[in-house]
This record gives structure tokens, C-alpha cells and sequence, in this order.
């Protein structure tokens, strides 16, 4: 017989955490029998359902798995309203270990859980799922992009948030020396693996000159000999004498041990979380250096998943990306207007455009939610 899929009243977990969230919803999703332990977190669904990819890792405390889903949802509506998306944040956490815990009954009861939720969460691929395993949440449920290329999904977002970082770019020269010719500068890339070793061929393409690193030496290589790269060591990227530093491999590297080093007038990456704290924010404000916000920069990859919605097309998807251009240049002349960082300039962008929209009162209603036009379920 099957077990009812239950969701367990947040009020005897953590609800004082998420009390000071701000989230709509949190949901605890638990199936014994596929030994199934998940969050879902609905962050804010003023601008349309949240989208958000499921992470699945190996937490070591639940404590540890509600703040990681908290925090990444909370994120996922800024990059969203910042990057004029219909969509809100949600974020989607499963607690165990990807090379071990997997199964069909796993992401099947997990699908499930959010296929209770009426289109108001769209989960994705995240860190540690992969194609094959939205493949079972595709069979309980059609919220969910980031599916087989043959369901009409929008395959590897890697391209596009390459391109789309190139657009944030571009707004960033523009700003910052008055025209957008990317090929007049020079480039320290950090990481070139998916996205990194896209935008270092757009980069090429425009007669740049990029120096790289990253710990796959093979990569690094590549770099070199196909895109006439120059490798510089792991440490020594911080030092380059470059216009513009772009990391594209992990999250707080611009902080108060290489703030000095870095000699960039640009900050421009696909990395998340590129900032250490706000801090380091000001600090790079007061020194003339522009950031460009990394989640408004590298929205490509949410942009691309979100056309699957209502039916999958690459030349929609590529016009949207030159979007983040727009984008990224109105929240340079926010952080002008108010005299503010451009990293609080890209929270209040998105913050008045949730608080204007949100003035219309035309709340999201489950029964209209997502069409999934053209996806065939399974
Ligand atoms: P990836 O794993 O393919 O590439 C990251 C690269 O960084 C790898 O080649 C890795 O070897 C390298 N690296 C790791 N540590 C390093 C270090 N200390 N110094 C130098 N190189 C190092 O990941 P990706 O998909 O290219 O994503 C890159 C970044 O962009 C991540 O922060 C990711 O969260 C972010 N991002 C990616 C997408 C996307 O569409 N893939 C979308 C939005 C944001």
C-alpha cells in the first residue's frame, strides 16, 4: 500500500529561524520508505512562482540543511526580480549523500512533495543532482526544468551564463570607460570549467588578452593552446595586471586578504557569492572599483531553465540574456542616484520591483501557474 506523503508542521522545527526568514513557506518533506529527508523553501511569490534548483547534500546537522535552503532561496528572488523575470525564489534541499542516498523512490517521493505544491515551487538541478535524476521528479510531476533535452528541457545553461556574463561585462566597460569594446581589455578569468571556458571563447573571439587559472591543470591547458590564453598560478591571479577581474570558480574571493592584490578597476564573474561580505562591498566602492553584482551578471543560467516553462526556444533564450545588459546598467545608475554600492543597489532593484508589483495585488494563484507548454511528461 502506499504511504500518504505528509508535510510535517513547521512549527515544531526550527520556526523561529524561519520566522525571521520572511519565507512564505517551508515545507519538510520526509518518506521513510525512500528515505527521503528534504526542505523546500518558498521564499517570496510576488512576482510569479518560485524557481529554484533542488541541492542535494550531505548536511551534517537539519539545523545546517534549513539555513543552506533559507539563504539559497532568499537569493533566488533577488535574481530573479533584479533580472525582470516573472518568477519568485524557491529553493529545494535534500539531506543525504549524492553518491550514495540516490534512488528512483527517493526523487519520486521527492517529486511528489512538490507536485503538492500546486506550481507554486519549480525545482531544477543543483549541486550534486543531475539530468537523470530530474528525470524521475519529471514522472510525479511537471514543475520541474532542467529536464532532458527530449522532454523539452533546455539543456547545459553553461553557454548561455557565459553570454550572459558577457552582456553584465559589457555594461561594466561601458560604465566604467565609457565604451563596451571588451576586445581593448584585459581579463584575469578564475576557474574555467563550464561557464568559465565559454566566456574566456567569447572573450578570445573579441581579441582580448586573458590570463587563467584553475586547479584542473588539463583545463588550464586548453585555455592555452585553443584560445591563446596566458596560465598564471593558482595564487598569482589576484596580482595580475589585468582591467578586469572575472571569477568564474568559487564564492568569497574578493575579500579582505586579496582586496589589496586585486589591481582591476572591474569585478565581473560568473561565481556566486563572489563578495566575502558587505564590507568588502563598500570597500571596493570607496576604491573605484565596480562590481558587477554576481547574481544579476550570471542570471542567464535561471533565465534559460525559465523559457522551459512555456515551451523551450534557444533564440528567445539568447535575446533574452542580452537582457542582464539593461539590467546590470540600471543598477550602476541606482548605486549613482542613491549614492550607494552597486551590491545594495542590486538588492534594492529588485526590492522596489517586488514592492511595485507586488502594489497590484494580482497574487499568484496556483490554478495559473505554469503551463509547461510543449513538455512532454515522460
Ligand atoms: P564548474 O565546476 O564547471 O567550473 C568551476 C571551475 O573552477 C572548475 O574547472 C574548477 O576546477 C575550478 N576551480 C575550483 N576551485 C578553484 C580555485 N581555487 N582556483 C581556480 N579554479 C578553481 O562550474 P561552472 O558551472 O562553470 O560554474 C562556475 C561558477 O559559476 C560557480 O560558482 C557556479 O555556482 C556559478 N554559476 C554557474 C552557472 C551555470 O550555468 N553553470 C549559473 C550561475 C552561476
Amino acid at each position: 500500500m502506499r504511504r500518504p506523503l505528509r508535510h510535517i508542521p513547521i512549527k515544531h522545527l526550527q520556526h523561529e529561524t524561519i520566522d525571521a526568514s520572511g519565507h512564505e513557506e517551508v515545507v519538510f518533506c520526509h518518506n521513510k520508505d525512500a528515505g527521503l529527508k528534504a526542505i523546500i523553501a518558498i521564499h517570496n511569490t510576488v512576482l510569479g512562482p518560485a524557481l529554484g534548483g533542488t541541492r542535494m547534500w550531505n548536511y551534517a546537522t537539519e539545523a545546517e540543511a534549513l539555513n543552506d535552503v533559507l539563504r539559497l532561496s532568499r537569493g533566488m528572488t533577488y535574481k530573479a526580480a533584479v533580472s525582470g523575470l516573472n518568477l519568485g525564489g524557491g529553493k529545494a534541499v535534500i539531506w543525504g549523500d549524492p553518491n550514495r542516498d540516490k534512488s528512483e523512490a527517493l526523487f519520486r517521493a521527492f517529486g511528489r512533495f512538490i507536485n503538492s505544491l500546486n506550481g507554486r515551487y519549480i525545482t531544477a538541478e543543483d549541486v550534486g543532482i543531475d539530468v537523470n535524476d530530474m528525470e524521475y521528479v519529471l514522472k510525479e510531476t511537471e514543475f520541474v526544468t532542467g529536464v532532458h533535452q527530449v522532454h523539452g528541457g533546455s539543456g547545459d545553461p553553461s553557454p548561455f551564463t557565459a553570454y550572459g556574463v558577457l552582456q553584465g561585462l559589457m555594461a561594466a566597460l561601458t560604465h566604467k570607460y565609457g565604451d563596451e569594446e571588451v576586445g581593448k581589455r584585459s581579463y584575469a578569468v578564475q576557474g574555467v570549467g563550464h561557464v568559465g571556458m565559454e566566456f574566456v571563447k567569447l572573450l578570445h573571439e573579441r581579441g582580448a588578452k586573458v590570463f587563467v587559472t584553475d586547479i584542473n591543470p588539463a583545463l588550464v591547458q586548453k585555455a592555452v593552446d585553443e584560445l591563446g590564453c596566458e596560465a598564471v598560478a593558482l595564487e598569482d591571479i589576484y596580482d595580475v595586471d589585468a582591467d578586469v577581474y572575472s571569477p568564474c570558480a568559487l564564492g568569497g574571493t574578493v575579500n579582505d586578504k586579496t582586496i589589496d592584490r586585486i589591481k582591476a578597476k572591474v569585478i565581473c564573474g560568473a561565481a556566486n557569492n563572489q563578495l566575502a561580505t558587505n564590507e568588502i562591498g563598500d570597500e571596493l566602492a570607496r576604491r573605484g572599483v565596480l562590481y558587477a553584482p554576481d547574481y544579476a551578471v550570471n542570471a542567464g543560467g535561471l533565465m534559460n531553465v525559465s523559457l522551459e516553462i512555456d515551451g523551450y526556444n534557444r533564440e528567445r533564450a539568447m535575446r533574452m540574456m542580452r537582457t542582464i545588459y539593461y539590467n546590470v546598467g540600471r543598477i550602476f545608475e541606482i548605486a549613482e542616484r542613491d549614492g550607494i554600492p552597486t551590491y545594495k543597489a542590486a538588492d534594492r532593484m529588485a526590492e522596489e520591483r517586488i514592492a511595485a508589483i507586488g502594489k497590484l495585488r494580482l497574487p499568484h494563484l496556483g490554478q495559473s501557474a505554469p503551463r509547461f507548454m510543449g513538455r512532454r511528461q515522460s
